[in-house]
């Protein structure tokens, strides 16, 4: 989402529609305040809601003809949603709003990528390209804010699990970039204007929830990074402490006003909170107990299913925030399990069941 003078517009839309409604909603914005979706390419990541929303909100989508023409292949093409087709090197306005669309290497028909202007500052999209061409690095130089893909870690993508074939791809002239190529974009563009960069398309699988790179890449252009959700961030006490190592400044956007000092309160609140609701839980049972209720659930079929479920989000989540860890340390030779307890006892990493 993208707001400048007052108009809005999404660079893809690739969620649910009630999903992108709370999302907007999260920022103050209605769904009809949206002007345009525009769609980067025919990808389900970036594309797979962008029709539904236009149905329900009356937004026009704007695509390439390629990209248009492989999403109607896929049926993902709504009827009565008007539909304007982009020509990826020429300039068009949305209100009052200049977009610059600009052609990309990617596995797609005709992926673009854009540059959103309203005449006093510039931001650029770069997801989902495999190599930085000139084109690429002449469309991105001089501007205020750039969205750039940091898709993977190369170590972690070609030791990891996905398939060999998987790998090629993401790793191809026609996939994503890794950090040090984002890295190396970033260094080859004309940065005197560049005041944020915002790490984006980040894998779950192959990158550190950390962003040791985009931290570094931050620290020597002296650009501020973006956070985008601090309070998801502010647990993983891993993150934390890179960010304070690494000197660079940032901002959040849930949480515009934390500092280097409100990110410490945050993650001890977080922790603190935690403790809290165990001590709760545990004292309101006792009190329960004493006053004579028979604890236990009238369905414990449906509660135990409830809570598998629980026990293995929360174990999605730690394995997302710490696996990442534990192949560093395995990387650097502790190897037995024992040895990997203690060393993340000593990073202070908490395990999936809560304790340390
Ligand atoms: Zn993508
Ligand atoms: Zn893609």
């Amino acid at each position: 989402m993208a707001e400048a003078s007052g108009t809005v517009v999404l660079v893809d839309c690739g969620l649910a529609l009630t999903e992108t409604e709370r999302r907007l909603a999260r920022v103050g914005l209605e769904p009809n305040a949206v002007s345009a979706i525009l769609v980067t390419h025919e990808h389900g990541d970036h594309a797979c809601g962008a029709f539904e929303f236009a149905a329900a909100h009356r937004v026009p989508v704007y695509l390439t003809h390629g990209t248009h023409a492989a999403l109607r292949a896929e049926g993902k093409v709504l009827d009565g949603v008007p539909v304007v087709v982009v020509n990826g090197r020429q300039a068009f306005f949305v209100d009052g709003l200049q977009v610059l669309p600009f052609t990309v290497p990617h596995d797609a028909r005709e992926p673009v990528q854009y540059v959103l202007s309203d005449g006093a500052a510039k931001l650029g999209v770069l997801t989902d390209v495999g190599i930085s061409t000139a084109h690429v690095e002449k469309m991105l130089s001089g501007l205020n804010a750039l969205v750039l893909e940091c898709n993977y870690d190369y170590d972690m993508l070609w030791n990891g699990a996905y398939p060999r074939w998987l790998k090629e791809r993401i790793a191809g002239p026609f996939g994503h970039l890794d950090n040090l190529e984002s890295e190396r974009l970033l260094a080859a563009v004309d940065r005197s204007r560049l005041k944020h960069v915002i790490g984006a398309h980040l894998s779950q699988q192959n990158n550190r929830p950390e962003l040791a790179r985009a931290l570094e890449a931050c620290r020597r252009q002296r650009a501020t990074l973006v956070i985008a959700k601090l309070d998801r961030l502010s647990r993983n006490l891993a993150f934390i402490a890179a960010l304070m190592d690494s000197g660079t400044d940032f901002v959040a956007v849930d949480n515009p006003h934390a500092t280097r000092l409100t990110l410490h309160i945050l993650a001890a609140v977080a922790e603190h909170e935690r403790e809290m609701i165990s001590a709760r839980t545990r004292a309101a049972l006792e009190a329960a107990r004493a006053r004579g209720v028979r604890l236990g659930n009238p369905r414990p079929g449906e509660a135990a299913e409830r809570a598998s479920a629980a026990v293995k989000a929360a174990a999605d989540q730690f394995a997302t925030n710490v696996l990442p860890i534990i192949r560093e340390l395995q990387a650097s030779g502790v190897k037995s399990r024992a040895a990997l307890a203690a060393a993340l006892n000593a990073r202070r990493v908490p395990t999936a069941g809560g304790g340390e």
